[in-house]
């Protein structure tokens, strides 16, 4: 199964990775510093699961008391750069409040755009088309 990257916390917790390796809780961190929310265990570990089952992550024990680091592999690595661009623009987006990146193709939906809930997550696309490229 390939790993989906659907809403923002996922997006965040693979950008995390990419700048170093990371706790769990240091990643929930992060994902709260950005989104202003704090994510629960259940949006962050079972991803991180799908990470390790397809190894894009890693996990080092740390200091002998069962400590978990998690640290993209080379593999990972190459994953989280090809979508580093739509990343960049997406969290840039989140920044400037009134604009929007579409998800699936990265362009800039300042007004109208569509609107799906994936995931419980809202997510904003420039046209049908890409909303539907994203979900199948
Ligand atoms: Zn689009």
């Amino acid at each position: 199964m390939p790993v989906k990257v659907r809403n923002m916390v996922k997006m965040l917790v693979i950008f995390s990775l990419w700048q170093g390796k990371k706790h769990g809780y240091e990643l929930m961190n992060e994902v709260e510093k950005k989104t202003g929310k704090r994510p629960s265990a259940s949006q962050i570990y079972p991803f991180l699961e799908k990470l390790m089952d397809n190894n894009l992550i890693e996990v080092e024990e740390e200091g002998g008391r069962g400590k978990k680091v998690y640290r993209l592999t080379e593999k990972g690595i190459e994953f989280v750069e090809k979508k580093l661009d739509i990343f960049s623009d997406i969290i840039a987006a989140t920044i400037e409040k009134d604009l929007s990146v579409c998800a699936h193709c990265g362009c800039k939906v300042y007004e109208g755009g569509i609107k799906k809930v994936i995931d419980e997550e809202e997510l904003k696309f420039c046209c049908e088309h890409c909303a539907e490229s994203y979900i199948s």
